[in-house]
């Protein structure tokens, strides 16, 4: 499981998501206990075995050292509802950031803004401030509900999936669909997208399993590059 989460991790920090030593992903236990998450105090692409810990449904820290991110609920609580998530993400993606503060819908103008089929993403409107406990936790999980990421304005993104991959790229689509369409409407009018029926038929094209796979192996293999400094000793 430690692996899955340096492997989530430095992928994350390969597609720029890193925001100095805050954002993380988790992965589920297999046996139940809850999750296995970044410590506290690392940027994603420090992660190693000795900086993930396991962290009970309780928010209780079962193996590793420190206490949990104080925004583990966000990832206990989307598990706790979606027993089909293997991993959550959960970044400060600026592109994400700064889109969801215009306060417009996400359209399909891209292979990316596509990922919603021609829906707009969900967005959690609750709080901009940090997602510190189960309450909070669990009405996010209820706003993301079976889509495959949401937007955390005047904060980050959260995003979810069946596999690290999916996960992973979830979040990665939804932060650079956030940027391409602010390059757009930074130089005019957008004029041009998918209808609902080109939406679906690109999500289904474009992204099925394969395919977010490949793109979360890429950003993988571009990650033990950049970041095996970080995990040696
Ligand atoms: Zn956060």
């Amino acid at each position: 499981m430690k692996s899955l989460v340096i492997q989530a991790s430095h992928a994350l920090a390969a597609a720029g998501q890193g925001d100095l030593v805050w954002g993380h992903a988790s992965v589920r236990d297999p046996e139940g206990r809850g999750i296995w998450i970044k410590a506290p105090g690392w940027g994603l692409e420090e992660v190693r075995d000795d900086r993930v810990q396991l962290v009970s449904f309780d928010a209780d820290v079962l193996d590793g050292e420190g206490s949990p991110h104080k925004e583990c609920h966000i990832h206990l609580e989307i598990m706790r509802a979606r027993p089909d998530v293997q991993c959550v993400v959960h970044t400060h993606a600026q592109a994400a950031v700064a889109f969801a503060a215009l306060d417009v819908p996400l359209l399909p103008i891209s292979h990316e803004g596509a990922l919603f089929g021609g829906d707009d993403v969900p967005r959690f409107r609750l709080t901009g401030a940090l997602v510190s406990d189960p309450s909070l936790g669990g009405a996010l999980a209820g706003v993301l509900g079976t889509a495959p990421a949401a937007l955390m304005p005047k904060h980050g993104l959260v995003a979810a999936g069946r596999s690290v991959q999916e996960a992973v790229m979830h979040a990665v689509l939804l932060d650079r669909a956030c940027r391409t369409q602010l390059m757009a409407m930074s130089a005019g009018p957008i004029a041009v997208y998918s209808d609902t029926d080109e939406a679906l038929a690109k999500r289904q094209q474009c992204w099925p399993e394969s395919q977010l796979r490949a793109g979360a192996d890429y950003l993988s293999r571009i990650a033990i590059q950049d970041y095996s400094p970080f995990i040696q000793d």
